[in-house]
């Protein structure tokens, strides 16, 4: 079975994400998208609700399973049986990071491989840092994340002021 991992913080999903998981979806027979809890990153929404967030969204991917691991990101995917991490290509800027960490996790597992899926130029420029940013200001956010997720995410701003 060709199964594959998709990393990522995930605060929150957006639509960007969400592409680079229907095109996977379509490639592997079992996609693990997989909220990484030891990143560095200190997330501003809870791990339930970026879990809850990614499942609703992704309901509709019969061989789509939402997870999430504090282990390093080579031995979850050993757990689970992945030959290959999928990581989203956007501008130059992630490049750099992106292969670092490509080289790195293929020093520790030769057996694993990174494939790279270039962002849809439609959600080229989006990340979750600017989602947050337009939802503190109100936006409206159907072009830029899943709208199931919409209306408890506007919430979560909400209650943070
Ligand atoms: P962000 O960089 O938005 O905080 P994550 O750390 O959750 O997001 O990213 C997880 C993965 O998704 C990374 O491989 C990242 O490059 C990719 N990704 C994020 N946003 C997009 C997008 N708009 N289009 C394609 N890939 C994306």
């Amino acid at each position: 079975m060709s199964i594959a991992v998709y990393p990522g913080s995930f605060d929150p999903v957006t639509l960007g994400h969400l592409n680079i998981i229907k095109r996977a979806s379509r490639t592997f027979e079992k996609l693990y998208v997989c909220v990484m809890v030891n990143s560095g990153k200190s997330p501003m929404l809870s791990l339930e609700k970026r879990l809850k967030y990614l499942e609703e969204c992704t309901a509709r991917f019969p061989n789509v399973v939402v997870e999430c691991s504090d282990k390093l990101l080579v031995e979850y995917a050993d757990s689970r049986g992945a030959t290959v991490i999928i990581k989203g290509l956007r501008a130059v800027s992630d490049f750099d990071w992106e292969f670092q960490m490509a080289l790195a996790n293929n020093k520790l597992a030769p057996h694993i491989d990174t494939q790279f899926l270039m962002a849809s130029q439609k959600y080229m420029y989006l990340s979750s840092t600017i989602v947050k940013e337009m939802a503190r200001y109100g936006v409206d956010l159907s072009e830029f994340v899943p709208r199931e997720i919409i209306d408890d995410f506007k919430n979560q701003i909400n209650s943070r002021r």
